[in-house]
């Protein structure tokens, strides 16, 4: 079962979850006005490198904790697949949301 990137991300994209990925499966792309990643579901091995990656918790380890947004990366997918990679933002930088916090 596929680890699922949420609504969190949405608008900050820190990107530091993708580069620590062994098998590329976390893309870039827009959803909704605002910049967002997906985990492929078919390509991800579950590894969990990712998760304690996102400086704001975005990532969940299931499907199970996030049906919702485990069905827009599986939307999002196709359209995202060999998108740009986009700059790193630093994993200290404050939230650009007040509804998200930094989690470590
Ligand atoms: S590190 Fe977190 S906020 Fe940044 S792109 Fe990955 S899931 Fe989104
Ligand atoms: S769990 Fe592993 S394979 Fe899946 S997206 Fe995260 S780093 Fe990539």
């Amino acid at each position: 079962m596929p680890y699922v990137i949420t609504e969190k991300c949405l608008g900050e994209r820190y990107a530091t979850c993708q580069s620590v990925c062994p098998v590329e499966c976390i893309h870039a792309g827009d959803y909704k006005n605002e910049t967002f990643m997906i985990i492929d579901p078919d390509v991800c091995i579950d590894c969990g490198v990712c998760l304690p990656e996102c400086p704001i918790g975005a990532i969940v380890s299931s499907v199970d904790e996030s049906p919702q947004w485990a069905q827009v990366n599986k939307e999002l997918t196709a359209a995202f697949k060999g998108s740009p990679k986009p700059t790193v933002r630093p994993p200290n930088e404050a939230p650009h949301k007040a509804t998200n916090k930094l989690v470590k």
